[in-house]
């Protein structure tokens, strides 16, 4: 049973407020002391070809990887097994933090180079100094001290990623990558990496034990349905085609990106208000028939928090059940209220409430904001939700 009376976390995350330099001496000194199996690498090589931005991709830049890091031959390997395009880097001034990247066909040819990992030799053609459109990239695998869950990177010092991902931002493509052992993503915890403002986020971070989707979701929608084939994901209904609906972003459970759940715009505002009111704010001129009446119960729903769990109210078929609130048994007969909570994208079951305990348990004494979430929840005619109001509404708290 899910057990969360806490209101939900309303600061977001903070940036780390040490310099990068300090946080590149502490990262330096956990990768002294790691010493990760072969095995590691290999578990983060499988994750990644198997993803279908690997898949997918026939143009790849990628790097050899140093101590420390993911190994990335199996990667190199792969990728010309798969007849993919390969680039590499090549250190132009190891100082200034100059980068090209080298087209790669054959990695026998790979030598040793001025940083001490192996690069393609000086001859090597096509040689380009930054990333352009003709290059065709899909995707990059990028290298880097650590990253957070926002995909910010934490580099070596002298930028020598620095030109070509802000060259790659410009192009919107390709895909980015960051590539590093589970101890370096998040390595400051709840902190965010230090950034500054031509850092290039990642897409994407893979660890040798997750992938984890870091690029901005997009905005939560408003928009009629296009088909009847979407269920409601707070009643359970078919949503008819053409009725508007509301879509919630988020990362997909399987990894692979983006997910929407869809609702009605009732059991929207009922039961999703963080997201529901993020879209109102979001589009203020969007004309619908109840956007007042349901931004009253977004309202109330954001300013008491347990709110959006109570589903529906029912009168006692057994008198079994116990009272979330004050742990006492509810008698059989009398109103009981059932509640759910959101979570992993779908809505739980988390118990039941005596009519007595309503008012203290959702903080909350609006008769009319009772009635209206139980008429929606429940099959109950006017006669047996005045009834049921009335024992919210006259129960002691
Ligand atoms: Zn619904
Ligand atoms: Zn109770």
């Amino acid at each position: 049973m899910p057990i969360d009376d806490a209101p939900p976390a309303s600061t977001p995350p903070q940036r780390s407020t040490l310099d990068k330099d300090a946080v590149r001496t502490r990262l330096r000194e956990r990768r002294q002391r790691l010493t990760p199996g072969a095995q590691r690498s290999e578990a983060l090589v499988a994750r990644l070809i198997e993803r279908p931005q690997w898949r997918e991709a026939s143009n790849i830049a990628a790097f050899v990887g140093i101590a420390g890091e993911p190994a990335t031959d199996a990667v190199l390997r792969a990728a010309l097994q798969d007849g993919k395009t390969l680039w590499l880097p090549r250190v132009l001034d190891a100082k200034a933090g100059l980068t090209q990247l080298v087209q790669v066909a054959d990695l026998e040819t790979l030598v040793d180079g001025s940083l001490g990992l192996r690069e393609p030799p000086s001859d090597a053609e096509p040689a380009v100094d930054r990333v352009t459109p003709s290059m065709a990239l899909d995707l990059i695998l990028v290298p880097g001290l650590g990253f957070d869950r926002t995909g910010c990177r934490l580099g070596h010092g002298p930028g020598h990623y620095d030109r070509l991902l802000a060259d790659v931002r410009e192009l919107d493509a390709p895909y980015r990558v960051g590539l590093c052992f589970s101890e370096f993503l998040d390595p400051l915890g709840e902190a965010l990496l230090p950034t500054e403002d031509h850092d290039v986020p990642m897409h994407a971070v893979l660890t040798d034990t997750q992938w984890l989707h870091c690029a901005p979701l997009p905005p939560h929608v408003i928009e009629p349905a296009s088909s009847a084939r979407a269920k409601c994901r707070g009643c359970g209904v078919k949503i008819e085609r053409g009725a508007l609906r509301f879509g919630e972003r988020v990362d997909s459970p399987y990894g692979d990106g983006l997910a929407t759940f869809w609702f009605h715009l009732t059991c929207a505002a009922l039961r999703r208000p963080e997201p529901f009111d993020a879209v109102l704010s979001a589009y203020p001129e969007l004309v619908f028939d109840n956007r007042t009446a349901l931004a009253v119960h977004v309202a109330q729903g954001l300013a008491h928090h347990r709110l959006p769990r109570l589903t529906r109210a029912m009168l006692d078929p057994s008198g079994r059940a116990r009272c979330r609130h004050c742990h006492e048994q509810i008698s059989r007969g009398t109103w009981r209220l059932s509640l759910t909570i959101w979570q992993d994208g779908r809505f739980e079951a988390m118990g039941f409430l005596h009519a007595a305990c309503a008012q203290t348990y959702f903080e909350c004494s609006d008769p009319g904001e009772f009635r209206a979430r139980i008429a929606h929840g429940s099959e109950l005619d006017d006669d047996a939700l005045d009834q049921a109001v009335a024992a919210l509404a006259t129960a002691p708290t």
